[in-house]
């Protein structure tokens, strides 16, 4: 039996639209954008960036599931795994009886035509849907449109004979997706590139050729079945996980187009090499937001507030680290005291502590954000507490 997929919602929205505003709105915050996004409390100022917080597509996501559960109240409702990258926001729908396939105990295997299963904002691999449907479950399809925008490119240059060159995180969900979505039913292939250096290490490949051991060593768990890096690197098309630094990204698409000229000239070029970028507007619009917030030299030091492993969130802290001091926060607990905050460093993975966070005494000034997957009541919850700990409330 094919799987029932709702793709539009459930015609629910005005019915789970309170039990949303409950769970993720802020009064707060609203005042401080009406304010011109600026607060001021006794020697603290707060200047919000102009963009910051739910993006798009995580509101239409978390929309979804509320009226998932509100359509299916005596069903199963499952996630395949988080429905975005913030804990507050995944435990909300843990407390509504949803469960997540990533949990111990839970097993695709296990899943029956009675289990209704949301897909997440980022998306599934094509194998994974499959075996959804084989398992005959009601599917509710949450994947931003900005993702099937990336997919619909690294399809165009599968059927093109061009292999896609992702820049992403290769363990990322929606890297994943797009890889598998780039092999377009066995005919195209993909590589992904984390980073500037990887990038660099592909282009000598296209510029000079070289060991293709060492570089499939390299990049053994980023690329697709049988890569060939003689073969596969002869034509390329660039792309993006949606949440990347854009910069990076941009610079990396750079990269692989002056290679290929450097290998096949100019007059080859178009025939060679394709780039498309697929950052998303709404990460566009939040690293633009950073960027302005910096420019305003008053600043004493940063909160950028989002869950750690939230790709858009680190990208937010890696913009502001190099001009100020800058503290990635999962949530208003990590603010410990007027001289101690944990916080996740922004170079690596490691959570930790750090004291003398907080100017003293005197003005303080702190421009805060938080990243796409964050809802405003987090936002509003670290404003209070910045209150508190810099007026000693
Ligand atoms: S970050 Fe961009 S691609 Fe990802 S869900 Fe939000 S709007 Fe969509």
């Amino acid at each position: 039996m094919p799987s029932l997929i709702f793709r539009k919602g459930l015609n629910l929205r005005h019915e789970v639209a309170g039990a949303l505003a409950e769970s993720y709105h802020s009064d707060l915050v609203a005042a401080i954008k009406d304010n011109g996004h600026e607060y001021t409390s006794g020697r603290l100022t707060i200047r919000l960036a102009r963009e910051f917080g739910f993006c798009y597509g995580v509101d239409r996501a978390v929309d979804y599931a509320y009226q998932t559960r509100k359509r299916f109240p005596n069903r199963p409702v499952v996630l395949t795994g988080e429905i975005i990258h913030n804990p507050h926001v995944n435990d909300q729908l843990r407390a509504q009886g949803i469960r997540f396939l990533t949990d111990a105990g839970e097993s695709i295997d296990a899943l029956t035509p009675d289990d209704v299963v949301i897909l997440p904002a980022f998306g599934v691999t094509i194998e994974l849907l499959e075996h959804l449907d084989r398992r005959g479950c009601t599917l509710v399809d949450t994947t931003c449109g900005s993702v099937l925008n990336v997919w619909k490119n690294v399809k165009r240059y599968a059927a093109d004979g061009f292999t896609s060159v992702i820049h992403g995180k290769y363990w990322h969900e929606e890297t994943r997706a797009t890889a598998s979505q780039a092999l377009h039913a066995g005919r195209g292939h993909y590589l992904v590139v984390l980073n500037r250096d990887q990038a660099a290490v592909a282009c000598a490949y296209i510029r000079d050729g070289g060991d293709a051991g060492a570089f499939l060593d390299r990049f053994e768990r980023a690329v697709s079945p049988g890569f060939d890096p003689d073969r596969d690197l002869q034509r390329a098309g660039c792309a993006n996980q949606t949440t990347m630094l854009s910069s990076e990204s941009l610079e990396i698409g750079e990269m692989f187009r002056a290679a290929f000229r450097d290998r096949y000239g100019d007059a080859d070029l178009a025939a060679r090499f394709r780039a498309f970028d697929t950052i998303c507007s709404a990460t566009q619009d939040r690293q633009d937001a950073v960027a302005a917030l910096l420019a305003d030299r008053t600043l004493d030091l940063m909160i950028v507030v989002g869950g750690y492993n939230s790709s858009n969130t680190c990208n937010l802290a890696r913009i502001c680290e190099p001009r100020l001091p800058t503290y990635h926060v999962a949530e208003p607990g990590c603010l410990l005291s007027a001289s101690e905050i944990r916080h996740k460093s922004v170079s690596g993975k490691d959570e930790r502590v750090s004291a003398g966070w907080l100017p003293a005494r005197g003005p303080v000034v702190i421009g805060l954000t938080s990243g796409a997957s964050t809802p405003d009541n987090l936002v509003g919850t670290v404003v209070r507490r910045l209150e508190e700990l810099a007026n000693g409330m």
